[in-house]
């Protein structure tokens, strides 16, 4: 197929907005799938999906559709829908000329649909605008149609209404994407260069990539050399994705495909690195950039008998996952452990429900850290060396305060759009969490979207279920990285008996270190069961105790109202509370249940 009948594009959309559900529809009517195959999400159930998991990105899919009396290839790339992705988004669009902005007729533009509008149209991609769910009751396209206008200058006439639930302009889409969409810019006379974009791993097959081939072609038996690790290749399979796997001659300037070549890992296929033939040198086409954890958890075995098999759990998912970093870590409390690192919130919990449901582990994971940027006071020695600045993900390994020059920690732009009723709940909680207003406006009569600047740990914990709580589920959020802020933080520190418990240490603003410290030494006298001596409890910061409570002693004598009594009872109760024993962990002569750690630190 001639390059000008290939359109590469991508659906975009704010979560729930119909995307997989346009996908299938496209699928069906380009003849890839049976119409009414009672199959839905097709994209989301394919094998390679399942393989992959629910971190699964990029989904792609090659359709051959006869237009006007002439065959296109069309590929459609799904992107992952959540900003923890939006890296590999971007790696995702540079394969696009164009996207499908997909809005919901009824819950109109959404705080998504704004991230991801930008995103496309500072690629200079062609944007083509889609209401969809035209079919609800409550749809107001007109209302959705001034939004767009409004926000993104979007021409009414530009807009397309649809229903991908029941397959109602369908066509419609496909003719904007042959009309409006320019075709792809490569050059097929120029030596073979094409950027992975997407990369999973196959039992079989190890390692295979997603690429777009930018210039040249590329065939079973070709040699080829990536530019990032400099290995070379020889491929093995060249496939398309229709979306079942379907075994390619070759693979053309402007295409989309799959390719094998016997990668031993994932780790070898990098996301956004260029190949080429090994025996041209080119330039490569984006600067390379590894994904970049933002949120990092230490994890656990809850028993150290378990070390080994979550060792190989976590193994295979990262495996699975390139993103996730790893490092070993130790604690004197929860013994030997990993460090890991997540490109944000939802990916950390992904993960560790995948290590629970595929892998039937239960670790403990302690509270979300990001990394904090710390500029010591000089010294003679990280003078000499030039180590004076520091990154320190786990606050345990946050240095004194008298070590301390200025502290920064990394900031986010959040975007949140409400229904304006709800405007009130919504600037307090921004403000609690030490937001600052970088501005406001009305996306229509009832509408407001909010843009702030907000820390990064104030937002990695619960601030999204906070937003739905108080805006009964109606306000949607989305953030994007912003870089480091200067920031006036402490290293909170609880002492139990006196002994520091570096594990239950934390990282505050100033302002928030005596609320913060009085809430976690409040819990912790509910969670500690009381122990034969009296236990304090001090929350302390900078060398002052912000707060102490005591727990008193006690002796938890289970059998004590069964005296004589039935034996066999009495056995159980103490069999049952030995059980309970071997659940505690024991810091500083002190039993805690291993919950603790993950209790004390939710909000
Ligand atoms: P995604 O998260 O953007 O991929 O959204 P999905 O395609 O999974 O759709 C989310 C929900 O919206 C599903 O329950 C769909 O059945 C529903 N949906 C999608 N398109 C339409 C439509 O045109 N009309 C109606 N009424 N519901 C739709
Ligand atoms: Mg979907």
């Amino acid at each position: 197929i001639p390059i000008e009948r290939i359109r590469n594009f991508s659906i975009i959309a704010h979560v729930d907005h119909g995307k997989s559900t346009l996908a299938d529809r496209l699928l069906e009517f380009t003849g890839a799938i049976k119409e009414n195959s009672g199959q839905s999400q097709i994209l989301d159930k394919l094998q390679v999906e399942k393989e992959r998991g629910i971190t699964v990105k990029a989904q792609s899919v090659s359709l051959l559709y006869n237009f006007k009396g002439d065959d296109y290839l069309l590929n459609l790339i799904d992107t992952p829908g959540h900003v923890d992705f939006s890296s590999e988004v971007c790696r995702s669009l540079f394969a696009c000329q164009g996207v499908i902005l997909l809005v919901d007729a009824n819950d109109g533009v959404q705080a998504q649909t704004v991230a991801n509008f930008f995103l496309a149209f500072g690629k200079d991609l062609t944007i083509v605008p889609v209401i969809n769910k035209i079919d609800l009751k409550n749809a107001d396209p007109d209302r959705v149609t001034k939004q767009l206008q409004f926000l993104f200058d979007i021409e009414p006439q530009e807009v397309l209404r649809i229903s991908a639930k029941l397959g109602k302009g369908i066509e419609s889409v496909l003719e904007a994407i042959i009309e409006r969409l320019p075709c792809p810019k490569v050059d097929r006379e120029a030596p073979f260069r094409a950027l992975i974009f997407d990369s999973w791993y196959d039992k079989y097959r190890g390692a295979l990539s997603l690429i777009y081939v930018q210039d040249g072609d590329i065939s079973v038996g070709d040699e080829i050399q990536s530019c990032h690790t400099k290995k070379v290749y020889e491929i093995k399979t060249v496939s398309l994705l229709r979306p079942q796997e379907v075994a390619a001659n070759k693979l053309n300037a402007g295409q989309i495909g799959l390719i094998g070549c016997n990668m031993r890992s994932s780790k070898e296929a990098f996301i956004g690195d260029t190949i080429h033939k090994s025996s041209c040198i080119v330039e490569a086409l984006q600067g390379f950039e590894p994904p970049r954890p933002m949120v990092f958890a230490g994890v656990y075995p809850s028993d150290q008998s378990q070390h080994i098999s979550l060792r190989s759990a976590i193994e295979k998912l990262t495996l699975n996952d390139s993103a996730v970093s790893v490092d070993v870590d130790s604690s004197p409390a929860l013994g030997q452990g990993w460090r890991l690192g997540f490109l944000g919130l939802l990916h950390l919990e992904v993960f560790s429900q995948r290590l629970q449901q595929e892998y039937g582990a239960e670790p403990i994971l302690t509270a979300p850290s990001v990394t904090y940027k710390i500029k010591l006071k000089p010294t003679k020695q990280n003078l000499k060396t030039g180590e004076q600045l520091i990154y320190v993900n786990n606050p345990a390994l946050f240095p004194d305060h008298l070590l301390i020059e200025e502290a920064f920690e990394p900031m986010v732009i959040g975007t949140i759009i409400t229904p304006d009723e709800y405007l009130g709940p919504v600037i307090s909680l921004c403000m609690e969490r030490r937001g600052i207003q970088r501005s406001a406006k009305n996306i229509d009569n009832d509408r407001v979207m909010l843009q702030y600047d907000l820390p990064l740990c104030e937002i990695i914990v619960d601030f999204h279920d906070t937003l739905k709580t108080i805006s009964s589920g109606y306000a949607s959020f989305d953030y994007e990285d912003n870089g480091y802020q200067s920031s006036n933080l402490v290293k909170l520190v609880i002492l139990l008996n006196g002994v520091a418990v570096e594990e239950l240490s934390n990282i505050v603003h100033i302002t928030k270190a005596q609320t913060v410290g009085r809430k976690m030494v409040l819990k912790l006298r509910d969670i500690i069961p009381r122990q034969m001596v009296q236990i304090a409890v001090q929350a302390v910061s900078n060398g002052k105790v912000l707060a102490r409570e005591n727990i008193k002693p006690y002796r938890k004598d289970v059998t004590a109202k069964l005296y004589g009594g039935d034996v066999t009872r009495r056995m159980k109760l103490l069999a049952q509370q030995a059980a309970g024993k071997k659940k505690m962990r024991m810091v500083a002569n002190i039993s805690l249940p291993k919950e603790t750690f993950i209790d004390v630190l939710k909000k």
